[in-house]
């Protein structure tokens, strides 16, 4: 998946993934810095900073963009595609969710892997995932035209 959004750069097909009026900007920023390859992920630092301890702070294999954000055992991202599927909901809220769950979902295991790294801590898996979720469904509350009892078991759905 991480190579597929990878080819699109040149399209230039994930800017509305990324830079849409309903996204949380936070988000936004860091999902665009990931598709643009710029997140500075040890596979990068390396190039500098030889010698750089290379484990990732989640598996302990290499650490790249792909890697954390596509094929570590941490990852949500494939995840926060699927995330619509369980409540079944259709049409733009779940274009909405998809969108605002995989840039949250990014954000959040970039936060998380910057708190382990910095030694500040870990979160379990699943407390990251209800930040997601607590985020996605913050954000849609505020957007025009969404009904508010499917908000409610989307909410129930992962709580
Ligand atoms: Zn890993």
């Amino acid at each position: 998946m991480y190579n597929q959004l990878r080819r699109c750069k040149e399209k230039v097909k994930w800017k509305n993934l990324v830079w849409h009026q309903s996204n949380v900007p936070r988000h936004s920023f860091i999902t665009w810095l990931l598709l643009q390859g710029r997140l500075e992920t040890k596979d990068r630092v390396r190039k500098w900073l030889p010698g750089v301890d290379m484990k990732c702070v989640f598996c302990q294999e290499e650490e790249s963009q792909g890697h954390l954000f596509f094929e570590c055992e941490y990852r949500c991202v494939e995840e926060s595609v699927e995330y619509g599927k369980p409540v079944k909901v259709t049409g733009k809220l779940q274009g909405l969710l998809l969108r605002l769950g995989f840039c949250a979902t990014v954000y959040m295991v970039w936060q998380e892997r910057n708190r382990r790294f910095h030694g500040k801590g870990s979160r379990e898996q699943v407390a990251v995932w209800k930040r997601v979720v607590e985020d996605v469904v913050d954000r849609v509350r505020v957007c025009k035209g969404f009904k508010k009892t499917k908000l409610l078991r989307i909410s129930l759905n992962v709580g």
